[in-house]
């Protein structure tokens, strides 16, 4: 193993292994190069698919059966009895969804004839006649030198804690939620982002009173305005207690669990109990002990600047995925941005990153799907603005399923009556966005698509509907 990793000359060296990384690595063989992956874990798959999306998205749709089985007699279902929860099995569900995932990574490794480097990887220094070399410390402490014409970095972000807070079982990230051993009675999230509303979805769902505290004026600040209001509404009729402009002042442990103490939005301290609290204020950037200070690679708080092919200021070096500045921290991101660095490796064919191509999935209850500029940032851009809002109540597959409400909306330019924008709250938001991304990214107009046939019965027909609207011709409503 030493022969190898002193001896050879990577194509690219690879930093990190999450869905930014091993993308790249995959990508980056089947183009043609020959690939290092240096990960420090034992296992290969990063934040999203330990501790982040794939297990989230697990435990979510658990609580969505939890919640049909609710409901069943509606559907003219009986005979269960109670249901009850058995939280053992579902995180062994989880756990074995992660590790087969796991192992298909482990797989694809192989496949691609991309080697696979332990340890912690540092940079040290600029490329010296093109080649960069790269420090891995291993994890029983020896360190070896990784030597590769590009570098890219893709080292991901861990969860901001707020000053003061260390997490331990009552004060908790993303990672000590996912791993607990009973789903808690109540719970505190502080920071309303997708993790925030993920989470406190999933255990409302499962029978816990959910407080959520937010900062900023909104819940899932990054969305359309009308869709932070919707989500609140139909949060605040699942029970859910929803404080925006709320301002932090201490968390503090007591015996039961702890104590959250917030001014809320009218200056008033208020001061909410629960078992545990969850901290989802953020991501920082893993970008601290990589070395870079003795590189050209130039940062803005903390997150790597890019060019459209992912490279850094440092020539030959690279940054994708969670690291990156001006990008959200998104899976696909990582994924994407990973393909359009090896492609320029690779001397191929690339696109860049369009941040406004980009979608937003949040997979609360009811789910979010989002693309493009939102209203508000349609008319800061300066375009003459038509909207169009479709309600899910129109539609007969949300009939079908019971699920109402919510509605789709269409940010459109009225001049040209090309889509700017589309963001949908309600049933398999998160699946049907995918027809706004193809939409946006082969610009279409209002016009266009609403002579594209959508198959009846079916969710999509919204955004059929939704089209029409922006004419003031939608069919259904
Ligand atoms: C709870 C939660 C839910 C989420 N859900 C979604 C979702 O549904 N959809 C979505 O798109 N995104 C979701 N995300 C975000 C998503 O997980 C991240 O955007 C994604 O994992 C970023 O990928 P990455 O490759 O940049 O980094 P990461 O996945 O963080 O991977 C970085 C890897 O680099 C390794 N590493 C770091 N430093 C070094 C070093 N110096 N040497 C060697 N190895 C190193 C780490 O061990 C890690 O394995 C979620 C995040 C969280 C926390």
């Amino acid at each position: 193993m030493e022969t190898m990793v002193a001896e050879a000359i990577y194509d690219v060296a690879i930093v990190g292994s999450g869905p930014g990384g091993y993308t790249a690595a995959f990508r980056g063989a089947e183009l043609g190069l020959k690939v290092a992956l240096i990960e420090k874990a034992d296992v290969l798959g990063g934040t999203c698919l330990h501790v982040g999306c794939i297990p989230t998205k697990a435990l979510l749709f658990n609580a969505e059966i939890w919640d049909h089985l609710q409901h069943a007699a509606e559907f003219g279902i009986g005979g269960f009895g109670t249901p009850a929860l058995d939280w053992t099995a579902v995180q062994a569900r989880k756990n074995g969804i992660v590790t087969k995932h796991t192992k298909g990574l482990d797989f694809l490794v192989k496949k691609h004839k991309v080697a696979r480097i332990q340890g912690y990887a540092r940079l040290t220094g600029p490329a010296v006649d093109g080649v960069h070399t790269v420090d891995v410390t291993a994890p029983g402490g020896e360190v070896s030198q990784v030597k590769a014409k590009n570098v890219i970095l893709a080292s991901g972000s861990e969860a901001k804690m707020l000053p003061g807070l260390q997490a331990d079982d009552k004060i908790l990230t993303n990672i000590e939620i996912l791993a607990l051993g009973q789903a808690p009675k109540s719970l505190v999230v502080i920071g309303a982002g997708a993790v925030g509303v993920e989470f406190g979805s999933i255990f409302r769902t499962f029978g816990a009173e959910v407080s959520i505290v937010e900062f900023l004026p909104r819940i899932v600040p990054v969305e359309d305005e009308e869709i932070s209001k919707e989500l609140t509404r139909l949060f605040k009729k699942r029970g859910i207690d929803v404080n925006t402009g709320a301002k932090v002042e201490t968390v503090e442990k007591t015996e039961t669990g702890i104590k959250v103490t917030f001014t809320d939005s009218n200056g008033k301290t208020q001061v909410k109990e629960a078992e545990k609290v969850l901290v989802a204020v953020g991501r920082a950037p893993r970008t601290r002990d990589l070395g870079l200070e003795k590189t050209k690679v130039e940062l803005a708080r903390g997150f790597g600047k890019v060019d459209g092919a992912q490279e850094t200021a440092g020539p030959g070096a690279f940054a994708i995925g969670d690291i990156v500045a001006g990008l959200p921290q998104l899976a696909h991101v990582g994924a994407m941005s990973g393909m359009v660095a090896v492609a320029k490796i690779a001397g191929a064919k690339y696109r860049p990153v369009r941040k406004d191509r980009i979608p937003g999935c949040t997979y609360c209850e009811p789910q979010i799907g989002s693309v493009g500029l939102t209203e508000a940032q349609a008319r800061e851009k300066g375009y003459e603005v038509k909207v169009g809002k479709f309600p899910f109540a129109g539609n007969s597959k949300a009939t079908i399923l019971g699920d109402h409400d919510g509605f789709v909306k269409i940010v459109s330019d009225a001049k040209y009556g090309e889509i700017l924008g589309v963001h949908i709250i309600g049933p398999q938001a998160t699946e049907l966005i995918a027809e706004a991304v193809a939409v946006l990214e082969l610009e279409g107009t209002v016009e266009e698509m609403m002579y594209t046939i959508h198959a009846h019965p079916t969710l999509t027909e919204s955004l059929l509907d939704a089209y029409g609207a922006v004419q003031g011709m939608a069919i259904n409503a």
